[in-house]
């Protein structure tokens, strides 16, 4: 089995130049913002800056690449009009992803407010339902989430409450972030086995498609949302350890989303490949 892991690279130098950052430090799938977070002018890539990262994803055989969106919209926002332009934006990065190779669009399921988790469910869904429509071969992600605040996407049963109510569920899966599971009370450092077990059960594993591999600065059940350096946060050496040598998560490419500059992403990249390799 390949192991595939890789971690987030910014997406201001364009397309190819993800690609080739990628692989100067051993990975073989990496994540992307589709804009910047912090807002300010987008640059679309060219057809030719796509083509060319799609050159090195398949001479270098990439497991797919993770787009995220930005984090900054609200699917489940109570303002319409919100709504409406997150939707837009979101339509818009699938429509660009259907040129990428082999891409998955990883997106936060959003926070109710004071609107309700069912409402929030449903309107996530509403939204997941308006973008799906131009998505062929570009599969969209819920993020597990952490259940800070009123983020909705903390249990395993939000998510398969949203996924029951899409239109196109070919075209939907599961991205499951090991810091917000650990922080939403899923002890996966401990028993990932029991954890994937569970996520069979509400979910069914067929739909879990991607990992964000992080260390969580806070105990477990904290539903914080702070990373950590791999090794160096509650879930610890050992319990990264459990979770990248599980078969279930070994197969799916894997994410690093920790606080690392690129040196620093290439040295987890290398522990990692190594705690892989002598198992
Ligand atoms: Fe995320
Ligand atoms: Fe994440
Ligand atoms: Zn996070």
């Amino acid at each position: 089995m390949k192991f595939n892991i890789g971690c987030h690279l910014s997406v201001s130098g364009g397309y190819e130049k993800m690609g080739k950052t990628a692989l100067s430090i051993g990975a073989t799938t990496f994540q992307f913002f589709t804009r910047n977070p912090r807002g300010g002018s987008y640059k679309y890539p060219t057809d030719e800056d796509i083509g060319a990262l799609n050159s090195i994803l398949e001479a270098n055989d990439f497991a797919p690449i993770i787009a995220h969106a930005p984090y900054t919209l609200n699917p489940c926002g109570a303002d319409e009009s919100l709504r409406d332009y997150t939707k837009e934006v979101m339509s818009s990065d699938i429509c660009l992803l259907e040129k990428v190779r082999n891409a998955y669009y990883n997106f936060h399921p959003g926070c109710h407010v004071s609107q309700g988790v069912e409402t929030g469910i449903q309107k996530t869904a509403d939204t997941i339902n308006h973008i799906s429509k131009n998505a062929e071969k570009t599969i969209i992600l819920i993020e597990t989430m952490a259940g800070k605040g009123s983020e909705i996407g903390k249990t395993f049963e939000e998510i398969r409450e949203i996924i029951d109510r899409c239109h196109k569920k070919q075209v939907v899966g599961v991205c499951l972030d090991t810091c917000h599971v650990h922080d939403g009370g899923y002890d996966i450092a401990a028993d990932p086995d029991k954890v994937l077990t569970e996520f069979d059960r509400v979910i069914g594993l067929d739909k879990l498609k991607a990992i964000h591999l992080n260390d969580s600065k806070n105990p477990l059940s904290a539903h914080k949302d702070r990373h950590e350096k791999i090794g160096d946060g509650c879930l610890g050496i050992d319990g990264i350890t459990r979770i990248i040598t599980h078969p279930v998560i070994a197969s799916l490419p894997i994410c690093l989303e920790t606080p690392n500059e690129l040196d620093g992403y290439a040295r987890e990249i290398s522990l990692l490949k190594e705690i892989f390799n002598s198992k």
